[in-house]
């Protein structure tokens, strides 16, 4: 059986790319797999959080988990820093993990910005958090959305360098997944850029928890071409885009794929189905499917986030569970390293 971890900040709203990168797939790996599904609020504090604030989104994303179809007696569900372990093994990665590995770290560059000295240093080594978090578990499979390749990555290089310093074979090597139809779902605003819940524009995104109203304006608003919608000859032979097609026409690839994604259709039968056509007939039929894809989930969050009562619960039970699993890995690590348990 393979141990799935995986993980989303309580840091904005939950968007469709949490969704369909991530969040979808936690629900379908449920049914063969020993799943962990953690809200990464110590990840969430690498950026400025205000508290009430985080509170508040921490029971959101939980809702999300379970409005989603995340079964907490099935899967672990818990939040991140009632699991002391994880900070404690991040530490000891500190200092696996060397300083030119994170300085090529593009989600850092990104989220710093121009002015990197201003950065809270746990962004710098926010990856090194990560990779505790999977190996904490001694997880081995990780479903994640395309930009974070290069973190799990990073949480292979930590397990290597660990085990080959101190000669063991303890933790194992990860599998990242990322699959599913929409791996990179990007901005509504710009289609080279992600739709990332720390967008300052909320319309560049659609929220989980968004009305049918608000999907309707904000897929009007989406930007799109001038050029009617394509024929499957800009589909490559995996079912996908062709990546020139994806370069020259970046908004239509994101809709339409955001489209086959929320319906369930192959990309191709979406295609073919708005072939020539323009993005007025398609921007209301997208509202659509994403209002009915949507909008029970919505409802059901904000109702679990009202009396959070149920939310609490399970976040209470997850993280007791959370400990048993992780408690006595911690423990091993440390004889490894050498710190004495007098
Ligand atoms: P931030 O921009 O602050 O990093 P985020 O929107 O990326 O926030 P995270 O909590 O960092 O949200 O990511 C949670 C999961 O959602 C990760 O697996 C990530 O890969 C996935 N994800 C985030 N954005 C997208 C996207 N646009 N398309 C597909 N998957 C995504
Ligand atoms: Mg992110």
């Amino acid at each position: 059986m393979k141990r799935i971890f995986s993980g989303v900040q309580p840091s904005g709203d939950l968007h469709l790319g949490n969704y369909l990168g991530a969040i979808r797939r936690f629900v379908d790996l449920q049914a063969d797999n020993d799943c962990i599904y953690c809200v990464v609020d110590l990840h969430a504090i690498t950026v400025w959080q205000d508290p009430a604030e985080l509170r508040q989104r921490t029971r959101e994303v939980t809702a999300g988990y379970l409005a989603a179809g995340i079964d907490p007696k099935k899967s672990i569900i818990f939040n991140q820093s009632q699991v002391a372990a994880h900070a404690e093994l991040a530490w000891v990665f500190n200092c696996v993990t060397r300083l030119g590995w994170l300085n090529r770290m593009t989600q850092f560059k990104d989220k710093a910005g121009k002015n990197r000295e201003k950065a809270s240093s746990g962004l710098y080594v926010y990856p090194n958090l990560m990779a505790a978090d999977i190996l904490v578990y001694k997880g081995t499979h990780v479903p994640v959305g395309e930009d974070q390749k290069q973190h799990l990555e990073l949480t292979r290089d930590i397990a290597q360098k660990f085990n080959n310093d101190f000669g063991v074979e303890y933790f194992p090597i990860v599998e990242p997944l990322i699959q599913g139809a929409a791996p990179r779902v990007m901005s509504l605003r710009d289609g080279t850029k992600k739709m990332s819940s720390s967008d300052p524009s909320d319309a560049a995104r659609i929220n989980m928890t968004d009305d049918a109203d608000a999907v309707a304006k904000k897929v009007r608003r989406a930007t799109s071409d001038a050029e009617l919608l394509p024929d499957p000859s800009v589909i490559g032979p995996d079912g996908q885009f062709t990546a020139e097609f994806r370069q020259s026409r970046p908004e239509a690839a994101n809709l339409l794929t955001i489209f086959a994604a929320l319906s369930g259709q192959t990309l191709a039968d979406t295609v073919g189905a708005f072939e020539g056509k323009g993005f007025a007939d398609f921007k209301k039929e997208m509202t659509d499917v994403a209002v009915a894809a949507l909008g029970p989930m919505g409802a059901e969050m904000k109702r679990m986030v009202e009396d959070p009562s149920h939310v609490d619960s399970v976040l209470r039970d997850g993280a007791e569970r959370a400990r048993a699993l992780a408690d006595p890995i911690l423990a091993e690590v440390y004889d490894i390293v050498g710190f004495l348990r007098p």
